[in-house]
């Protein structure tokens, strides 16, 4: 009941202006989040326990009454994961009709995930991107100008929804070569940028050598990027670069950065995230279930990312706890300037390759600024790279269009490098094949 109240006073609060919301959210103490959180948990459970197919079949596999759930811990080794959203599709989970859908590609599989939402959940999370991007600093006179990838990708969705809320100028751009968005967003004359990290290093360089805009701030999604990226951006254009950390399924939104820009402030009012298989630090796999869901809710989704829930007070005064850094995915798949990549991607680009052994693995590396994707193959006379690499480059052109848009574009750089027969693998069983060798902290 008292879940029930204080969830109508926040929905009232998020529906006020930007300003007010904050002075009414402000005022709730940390009891009543729990309250609200514990309400939607049981809620969302109940929803999918009595319409979505594939919730039925696993709580009754398990004999897990979802009458009797207010806590993830009462769920045992239950979990959702990406393979289950492939393997079963997305009929299996809806509880609701659906409105919209976005994909995900990459992660271990070329199938991508397909997700469903309603309007209701898009507004909703549109007025919650308005309420954090007037916290970092937006005002309705500021001029956005996005380059974020429209195709089938969540995020410039949600952007277009919470810039509706707070009523600033709106350019989309897509993400075009920087050096085209460069000579065609200035006469804009934007103030806040969002792209991907990689496309706004690119972008950064471009403005290094040509002139920088005034801006306010840039804020970048999609990927993780490395401090010393960031210090090149911010330097550049003398504003911060913030970071939104989301997924697909999330619908963006999981946390953002504030300008303390140390973890990510967790959006605990629409999920509730658990760390599973933690270490000593307490660094895990982040789990999360979706908690004002109703077309396709996920219920403890694992994430694959590796982080830490951090509630020590933040620095900029907002007492919603943090999520940390993410230090990396636990899977082998690596999200970087050349986009999603995983084992299949560079199977499909080395298939038909005379010349190479059956070995081989990527390293995900920085050179200053810029992602640097490195093969590494095993040949019989590794003198011979030259030809392996120009026919990685030719398989790169013809099967994978958006990798190559992306190296056009330079927002990354892609190198083979040859190896004697036998070498890569060190006596290991098992090669880990994709390994993500970027420092994300400031060293
Ligand atoms: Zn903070």
């Amino acid at each position: 009941m008292f879940g029930r109240v204080v969830e109508l006073a926040e929905r009232a609060a998020l529906r006020a202006g930007p300003e007010r919301a904050l002075g009414l959210l402000h005022y709730f103490p940390e009891r009543a989040f729990d309250a609200v959180r514990r309400a939607r948990f049981q809620r969302t459970v109940r929803l999918a326990a009595a319409r979505s197919p594939f919730y039925r079949e696993q709580f009754r596999r398990r004999g897990i009454d979802a009458r009797r759930v207010d806590d993830p811990s009462q769920l045992g080794d239950f979990y959702t994961t990406g393979d289950d959203l492939r393997a079963h599709g997305p009929d299996r989970f809806l509880v609701g009709r659906a409105d919209t859908a976005f994909e995900t590609t990459g992660t271990t599989s070329p199938v991508p995930k397909r997700i469903f939402f309603s309007r209701r959940e898009i507004s909703d999370m549109g007025r919650l991107s308005a309420l954090w991007l007037h916290v970092l600093g937006l005002r309705p006179g500021d001029r956005v100008v996005s380059a974020f990838d429209c195709s089938f990708w969540v995020s410039p969705y949600v952007l277009r929804s919470g810039l509706e809320w707070l009523r600033c100028f709106h350019v989309e751009a897509g993400k075009i070569d920087p050096c085209e968005f460069y000579d065609r967003a200035a006469v804009y004359l934007p103030t806040v940028i969002f792209g991907e990290p990689s496309w706004i290093v690119r972008l950064s360089e471009i403005a290094q050598v040509r002139g920088r805009w005034p801006l306010k701030f840039l804020l970048a999604g999609g990927e993780n990027i490395g401090e010393p990226s960031r210090e090149l951006v911010e330097r550049v254009w003398g504003a911060p670069l913030y970071l939104n950390y989301g997924q697909t399924e999330s619908f963006g939104a999981l946390g953002a950065e504030c300008r303390m820009k140390n973890g990510y402030h967790r959006n605990d009012l629409h999920f509730f995230f658990e760390v599973a298989n933690a270490d000593a630090d307490g660094y895990g796999e982040m789990v999360y279930t979706t908690l004002s869901r109703d077309v396709m809710p996920l219920i403890r989704y694992r994430s694959t990312d590796v982080t830490t829930l951090i509630d020590e007070p933040c620095g900029c005064g907002i007492s919603m706890g943090r999520l940390g850094k993410i230090r990396g995915r636990c899977d082998e798949m690596v999200v970087c300037g050349m986009g999603n990549v995983g084992p299949w991607v560079f199977e499909e680009i080395l298939r038909g390759i005379d010349g190479i052994g059956d070995d081989w693995r990527v390293a995900v590396l920085f050179d200053g600024p810029r992602d640097v994707v490195e093969l590494h193959v095993e040949m019989e006379d590794p003198a011979r790279v030259a030809a392996v690499d120009a026919r990685v480059s030719a398989n790169l052109r013809e099967r994978f269009q958006d990798f190559q848009k992306n190296r056009d574009m330079k927002l990354y750089e892609l190198r083979v490098r040859a190896h004697h027969l036998g070498s890569l693998r060190g006596g290991a069983r098992k090669l880990r094949r994709v390994v993500d060798e970027r420092q994300m902290l400031p060293v």
